[in-house]
């Protein structure tokens, strides 16, 4: 007998026909004689008119409030499948994030989980219903509603999987798992069997949104094995394992594709000591993230005397605004003598474990590209990442360049 927790995402309870479908497929598990604890989002677009009603009423709504909304989406679904599991003749009890407890930070709209006082759902397990919890949610010390994000229902899943000690947990979804590119752009992207929590992290990071990105953390911390998979079928997913379960001969597990940062340089600049140091601490005062950063002789001279370097790097760009206003703070007292923004590009990326061990990865990505005719702006690595930096119009060339080059293919 496992411990198994089950999240259904939006889409996957967007109906009450597909509440009654989440039943029965929660119930046939049960019937195969496992413990069951249901996770669940709030029906499919409820969230985005929730939040869109506050936002009619006013244009920056009070986060408290804002959370105590968001969470009544997912308070209606815990119940409807409760009541779906019951219609059909099971035992089912439903818990709202206070109910339990999941306990969270105070940081409304994006709270953390700190722990988890799982006492109930035993009961109810031991009791032999199958648990309903309201995924997205938690409460405060002081007894506040809180949110853990957009995508949360997936961190409150893992979660609650890791607090109960379950033997998995399997995520439900409208796709069937994590594929080794978007298969939009590239149709013989192929479903990938097994990943490591490593590599999901990146790719999640990348904008792979089959998963909230704290999920794939809480999943590793917590050693906890998470299945992707489609609640309209039955076909096998993808498991995020631990690395040792993950591996393969395959260097590339994946390749994908961020449109959301935006390239910046300072041009000119002062080469000496401090330069960079007092533009990213201005960055970092404002919580700017910065991902990749170069730094080159400038072919502009500053008209001083010494030589100048160009500093480029790239932000978020929901994030450009404020970093314009950052750079003209600090561009004169760093020697700078323009500063450029473009948003017309994109990062491509390959990940995988087995770069660690392989020589020649990035340089047969950059070789794949260059046939192609692409330039590349930027170049950030990890460990078992390699990112360029390509205009925008190259995006879905390169992508296919470096899936086929990989041989990721189906
Ligand atoms: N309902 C929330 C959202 O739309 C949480 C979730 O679905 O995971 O972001
Ligand atoms: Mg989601």
């Amino acid at each position: 007998m496992a411990l198994i927790v089950q999240k259904y995402g939006g889409t996957s309870v967007g109906s009450l026909e597909r509440m009654q479908n989440v039943a029965a497929r929660a119930r046939k598990t049960q019937e195969q004689g496992h413990r069951v604890v249901l996770i669940v989002s709030a029906m499919a677009g409820e969230t985005n008119r929730l939040l869109g009603m506050a936002h009619k009423l006013t244009p920056l709504p009070d986060a408290r409030e804002l959370d105590a909304l968001a969470a009544t989406g997912e308070q209606v679904s815990a119940a409807l499948v409760a009541l779906a599991i019951q219609a059909q003749g099971g035992k089912a009890k439903s818990f709202l994030g206070h109910q339990l407890k999941i306990m969270t930070d105070s940081a409304y709209t994006k709270a953390r989980i700190l722990a988890i006082d799982a006492g109930r759902l035993h009961e109810a397990l031991d009791s032999g219903a199958i648990g309903v919890v309201a995924g997205f949610q938690g409460v405060d010390d002081a007894g506040n509603i809180t949110t853990l994000g957009r995508g949360g229902s997936d961190t409150s899943a893992v979660a609650v999987a890791a607090a109960l000690g379950a033997d998995a947990c399997e995520i439900y979804t409208d796709v069937d798992g994590v594929y080794t590119t978007d298969p939009n752009i590239c149709p013989s992207a192929k479903k990938i069997d097994k990943v490591s929590y490593e590599e999901m992290l990146e790719l999640a990071s990348l904008g792979a949104k089959v998963l909230q990105i704290r999920s794939v953390e809480v999943a590793m911390k917590y050693q906890v094995p998470v299945e992707v998979k489609s609640s309209f079928s039955d076909t096998p997913g993808t498991w995020v394992v631990r690395e040792d379960e993950a591996l393969e001969s395959t260097v590339v597990r994946g390749v994908a594709l961020d449109k959301n940062e935006a390239r910046v340089m300072l041009v000119g600049c002062d080469d000496k000591p401090g330069v960079v140091a007092k533009i990213f601490g201005a960055l970092a005062d404002q919580h700017i993230a910065v991902d990749m950063i170069i730094q080159s002789p400038s072919r502009h001279s500053n008209g001083r005397n010494g030589p100048s370097v160009d500093v480029t790097f790239t932000v978020n760009k929901s994030d450009l605004e404020r970093t314009k206003l950052i750079v003209a703070g600090v561009l004169e007292s760093v020697g700078g003598t323009a500063a450029e923004y473009d948003e017309n590009v994109v990062k491509v990326s390959i990940v995988g474990l087995g770069m660690r061990s392989h020589a020649g990865v990035a340089a047969k990505m950059f070789a794949l590209l260059a046939k192609e005719g692409v330039n590349i702006q930027a170049i950030a690595t990890s460990e078992i990442r390699v990112s360029c930096l390509v205009e925008s119009k190259y995006a879905e060339l390169s992508v296919r360049a470096l899936h086929d080059g990989f041989e990721l293919g189906a």
